[in-house]
């Protein structure tokens, strides 16, 4: 059975403008760029996009997304970006060409199985510089396991070092932060006696540093996944105005409205707990004119994050299966199959991209972005 809606477009032209942007943006500041592609659940041809604009590596936290668009032909090379756990290191040697680092355990157990596949790995041990997760937080610790690395695993070729910030713990990607990494080299590099190839600052919150020409001389790498995908977070987060050399709608979810009506804003009866077993609080608006969507948080995570192309549309909640919206101010009539097109914030599209009843349509238009 083939689903008609909800229907995914993803326009790989926007897609091919966001990542050459970036990779041009990053280049001029001596940066190489690893597309990161876990957002969209590893869609080949938008793995391919940022290919065709120039991203240095694809990079995904998880090994399927890699199989997957190494399968359908996708050049690499293919770093994994969430640090392997034990029993994935038999595919990551198979798959990747680079992964991310953290246990000194699993780098052991990478190179035994290099040994075994008779192949290569390069590698990006990682610091935590306070973000708490990922990453070495004992550094002279971290400085002994690149030296362990560089005399003692001949297959693994520590590629450099790396940090994440932004994630878990919110932390800002700032200059200082990018010096404490530079830092780190330094001490790394007198320990090894070689230069590293790599200095990896970071996500999309760090191409902040490059956008605002801020980014310490020494950075050379940044693994950006959101900023191509969306160009959402720092411009409307982040409220960055002049980055608007960034589309955001290059998703587009459409929605069918399968039931209109004019219904109160505030529950009639006892009230006891939502289908998720919450006791939400209602707000009273009155009467309103409710549109149903056939798709809920099972297919888009948090509803509320999602964003309605047309004035007068907002949504008002979610279950599983079904979203309301308020369409009472909406300019045009809404009636039983009609569609609704949104935006999506990350989360969305990480939940949207991963269901396989959602009917994905990539378009190539050459339409000047918005
Ligand atoms: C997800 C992830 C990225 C990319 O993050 P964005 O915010 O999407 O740019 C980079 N590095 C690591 C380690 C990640 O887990």
């Amino acid at each position: 059975m083939d689903r008609i809606f909800p229907r995914l477009t993803v326009s790989l032209s926007k897609l091919r403008g966001n990542a050459s942007e970036i990779v041009t943006r990053c280049a001029a500041k001596g940066i190489d760029v690893c597309g990161v592609i876990k957002g969209c659940t590893g869609i080949p041809q938008v793995a391919q996009a940022m290919v065709d604009a120039g991203v240095k590596q694809l990079g995904s936290s998880r090994l399927e997304q890699i199989v997957r668009c190494r399968r359908a032909g996708v050049p690499g090379p293919y770093a994994l970006i969430r640090i392997p756990g034990l029993s994935e290191v038999p595919d990551v040697v198979r798959w990747c060409d680079m992964s991310l680092h953290s246990e000194r355990a699993v780098l052991d157990a990478l190179e035994a199985e290099c040994a075994r596949q008779d192949k290569s790995h390069r590698v990006i041990v990682m610091v935590d510089l306070g973000d708490i997760r990922e990453g070495f937080w004992d550094q002279d610790e971290m400085v002994e396991v690149c030296v362990h690395v560089e005399r003692d695993l001949p297959h693994l070729d520590l590629a450099g070092i790396g940090v994440n910030l932004g994630c878990v713990g919110s932390v800002q990607p700032t200059p200082e932060k990018m010096n404490d990494l530079l830092a780190l080299r330094d001490r790394v590099e007198a320990a090894i006696g070689r230069k590293l190839d790599i200095v990896s600052g970071g996500a999309t919150s760090s191409f902040t540093l490059v956008h605002w020409d801020t980014m310490p001389q020494g950075i050379n790498h940044l693994r950006i996944g959101e900023n191509i995908l969306l160009g959402k977070d720092l411009q409307l987060e982040w409220g960055i105005e002049d980055m608007n050399y960034l589309a955001m709608d290059t998703f587009t979810l459409t929605a069918e409205v399968v039931e209109v009506k004019t219904k109160p804003s505030y529950p009639q009866g006892k009230l006891c707990m939502d289908a998720f077993g919450h006791k939400p609080v209602y707000t009273d608006y009155g009467i309103q004119r409710r549109a149903i969507l056939a798709l809920g948080k099972a297919d888009v995570g948090d509803e509320k994050a999602l964003l309605p192309r047309e004035a007068g549309i907002t949504v008002w909640g979610a279950s599983s299966d079904h979203c309301i919206l308020d369409v009472t101010h909406c300019g045009r009539e809404i009636k039983v199959g009609d569609t609704v097109d949104f935006s999506l914030a990350y989360s969305n599209l990480v939940y949207v991209t991963a269901r396989e009843d959602v009917n994905v349509v990539c378009v190539d238009d050459c339409e000047v972005k918005n």
